[in-house]
């Protein structure tokens, strides 16, 4: 159950390189990501993987660093269904080149924040530029949900989540649940599932140096 472009290298035997999707407050959520300089075999196997976990999540959007990569890459898939491939994008480095169709707010979910629902002012239309696994230049037009989770998506890689844009009555109405996630996360800390914030900024670094 392979993505197109990568589905040979997930055949092979190799280790899986992402272990999963970090939830808030992971700080590598926090982290702004850096350009890519190059697309390899070991690039689109990451890839593979990010698409394989967002549709096991029943997701539509994942962006690298909520799998722990410090890279500027999302997948998405606005569909949310793998046998739709002609809906299904990779995009590296990209950025939005302009926006149009006013404002429009709808609710939001993200994987990292699971069980969190609120609505968000987003632009209902964009173009966006960005670099296919292929390493060429591709330009595409985003209306409706793909515009939506697009930006939701790019905003990640900024180290921005959807919840530093609610309005301050939604945020009032999720803020327990943000206390339970931050509760749970400590919890796991303790337990020595998670690193300490040293830790993972040196590994992010250190996967920095290596592709950006
Ligand atoms: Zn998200």
């Amino acid at each position: 159950m392979a993505s197109n472009i990568a589905g040979p290298l997930l055949n092979t035997a190799k280790p899986r390189l992402i272990q999963r999707i970090v939830q808030y407050p992971h700080p590598a959520l926090r982290h702004r990501c850096r350009p890519l300089r190059q697309v390899d075999a070991e690039l689109w196997q990451m890839v593979a993987e990010m698409l394989e976990l967002m549709y096991e999540r029943d997701g539509v959007g994942l962006a690298a660093n909520q799998v722990d990569l410090p890279y500027r890459l999302f997948v998405m898939n606005p569909t949310g269904d793998r046998t739709q491939k002609e809906q299904e994008f990779v995009l590296i480095n990209p950025e939005i080149l302009s926006r149009k169709g006013g404002m429009e707010e709808k609710e939001e979910g993200c994987l990292s924040l699971p069980g969190i629902f609120a609505p968000v002012r987003r632009s209902s239309k964009i173009v966006l530029a960005a670099y296919n696994l292929q390493g060429q230049e591709v330009k595409y037009e985003f209306e409706g949900l793909a515009a939506r989770a697009a930006q939701h998506e790019l905003d990640h890689l900024d180290g921005v989540l959807f919840i530093d844009r609610l309005r301050p009555a939604c945020l009032a109405e999720i803020r327990e649940k943000l206390l339970e996630l931050e509760q749970e996360f400590r919890t796991n800390r303790r337990l020595g599932l998670i690193p300490d914030d040293a830790q993972i900024a040196a590994r992010l670094a250190a996967l920095e140096a290596l592709r950006t």
